[in-house]
């Protein structure tokens, strides 16, 4: 790990590395960092553009921090507007001279597996630098990069299958569709699975022929520019892949409203995604958002109760609660409500926080200190507005962003830590008594972004399922990711899917081909 004074930034001027962003003419576009777990690496520092790490104009850079310590990894080149427009013409180039979008397709899908194979060679250290970079648990991460690898391999697996059809308009004519890429995509992602969200992103644009700009989240741009020197390594044109740290407000902004840019993609806040939509509508690009949610997590009494605990702690306790579906308001039938909760209490309570490079860590640092101050704040309003603390409700320890893995009891439909997202380790149970009223009180939520039922009984679960208000049901299980299954959001959770064969119809676009014929003897 780097020391607070920055001694690893070799040439730096100690004071310098103390106070995050600022001017520095001569950041190294790579510097080395030794991991808490013993891993040493070299970071890129640059902004990827066009195949090639390169300082920003401004000579600006910003200071990462690693949330279990609060100490100072490195700085990273922050983008300004004048960077963004190199990036946008680099994807705007390498899009028009067709050398990826015209390529055969098996062309992208050599790369893109190439790509997953670089990935997954390095997996012990990209996950090691997202566990440095968000906090998570070493085992969250490596769950990550495994499935940024069966992503991008999945991504491959399309690049040949992107088919239009053709169409009976009779004798007269011969009528086609094909789906062409749309150009240069604008992506934002965000801080809660850095990488993950990069794949999500880059491998269906790049799949279907697009070239992209993707702006990573300001606290942890680390991993994306650490898989970025991969691109090239893959086969992958200068160009087609250009990655930049910064800040949302200033290149984010600048995505979103930039001509040249087609499509934005956006993961992150309903408030922001409300913001970008407003931007990309009014310069009609193609949009799709990934946004909040406050997920119902259901438990029926005739569910196998102990794996049902088990769920409902992935549910809320994985990724430290940093997870826009997190399973944060459970409903519990009434006959089995105390001795659920008593059990969830346990479980709760016996949940590992704590050093994110411990293997048997379950639930690591929360990823900033805005993130863990807006936590504790939820606490005090869920006390104030008359909730049970039943377990948790405290930062541990006084170092790193950790939090207690938190319980709410007789809570009401009405309160805001069951109406907002609060993004963090903290989860309200409330019993109830019918289908009918359990699937009333899952669906008053804005959101609609994932579900779980929880029954043996098949009839229930699928009469559920049906009537839930949400992109994703999940069944007996709870935050269970699959490459080939779409995800995304109903209502204020979003517009569009990612993953599966929907994530490719949001990259591409129709066209109708439409051919009189000269026929013989007519
Ligand atoms: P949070 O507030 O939790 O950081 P956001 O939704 O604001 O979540 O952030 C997700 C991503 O959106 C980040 O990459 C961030 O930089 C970016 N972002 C924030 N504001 C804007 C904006 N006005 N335009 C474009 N992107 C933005």
């Amino acid at each position: 790990m780097l020391s607070r004074t920055g001694t690893a930034l070799r040439g730096m001027p100690v004071a310098a590395t103390r106070l995050g962003m600022r001017f520095y003419a001569q950041l190294p576009l790579r510097v080395p960092v030794k991991m808490p777990n013993g891993i040493e690496y070299e970071q890129p520092t640059g902004l990827f553009i066009n195949n090639k790490f390169v300082r920003a104009k401004q000579g600006k850079t910003f200071e990462v921090v690693s949330p279990a310590t609060e100490e100072e990894i490195t700085h990273v080149y922050e983008a300004r507007e004048d960077d963004v427009e190199d990036a946008i013409a680099a994807a705007d180039q390498a899009f028009k001279s067709g050398v990826w979008s015209d390529a055969d397709p098996l062309v992208r899908a050599k790369a893109l597996n190439k790509l997953a194979e670089l990935i997954e060679e390095d997996l012990e250290t990209i996950a090691s630098i997202e566990t440095l970079d968000n906090g998570k648990a070493i085992s969250s991460a490596r769950g990550d990069v495994q499935l940024v690898a069966n992503y991008l391999r999945s991504c491959a697996g399309w690049c040949d299958k992107i088919d239009g059809r053709l169409i009976n308009t009779g004798s007269t004519h011969f009528s086609y569709t094909i789906r062409q890429p749309l150009g240069v995509c604008g992506q934002i992602i965000p801080w809660n699975f850095p990488l993950l969200m990069w794949a999500w992103k880059v491998g269906p644009a790049l799949a279907t022929g697009n070239t992209v700009v993707l702006k990573t989240a300001e606290s942890t741009p680390l991993s994306a520019l650490y898989v970025s020197q991969f691109v090239p390594k893959a086969g992958i044109p200068a160009g087609v892949v250009n990655i930049i740290s910064g800040f949302g407000k200033i290149i984010g902004e600048a995505l979103t409203t930039h001509p040249k840019i087609k499509k934005i993609a956006f993961t992150g806040s309903t408030a922001t995604g409300r913001h970008i939509y407003q931007n990309a509508g009014a310069n009609l690009k193609k949009v799709t958002l990934e946004l909040g949610g406050k997920s119902p997590n259901i438990v029926f009494a005739d569910a196998d109760l102990k794996a049902t605990v088990q769920n409902i702690i992935l549910g809320i306790y994985y990724n430290s609660g940093e997870v826009c579906c997190a399973g944060s308001r459970v409903y519990v039938e009434e006959s089995v409500y105390d001795q659920f909760l008593e059990e969830l209490k346990a479980a709760t309570e016996n949940v590992k926080v704590g050093d994110p490079f411990d293997d048997a860590t379950f639930q690591g640092a929360q990823t900033s200190q805005m993130q863990l101050s807006k936590i504790l704040k939820y606490v005090e309003i869920g006390r104030d507005e008359g909730a049970t603390l039943v377990t948790g409700g405290e930062r541990l320890g006084n170092k790193g962003f950790f939090v207690k893995p938190t319980i709410f009891g007789d809570v009401t439909e009405d309160m805001r830590i069951v109406k907002e997202e609060i993004f963090g380790p903290v989860v309200t149970i409330t019993k109830f008594k019918t289908v009918e009223e359990v699937i009333e009180k899952a669906n008053d939520s804005e959101y609609g972004l994932a579900a779980g039922v929880h029954t043996k009984d098949i009839n229930k679960a699928i009469e559920v399922s049906n009537r839930v208000n949400s992109g994703t049901v999940w069944i007996n299980t709870f935050n269970d990711f699959h490459h080939a299954v779409p995800f995304g959001g109903f209502n204020a959770s979003g517009i569009g899917r990612e993953m599966g064969i929907e994530a490719l119809e949001n990259y591409t676009q129709v066209k109708a081909v439409r051919a009189k014929l000269t026929l013989s003897g007519k």
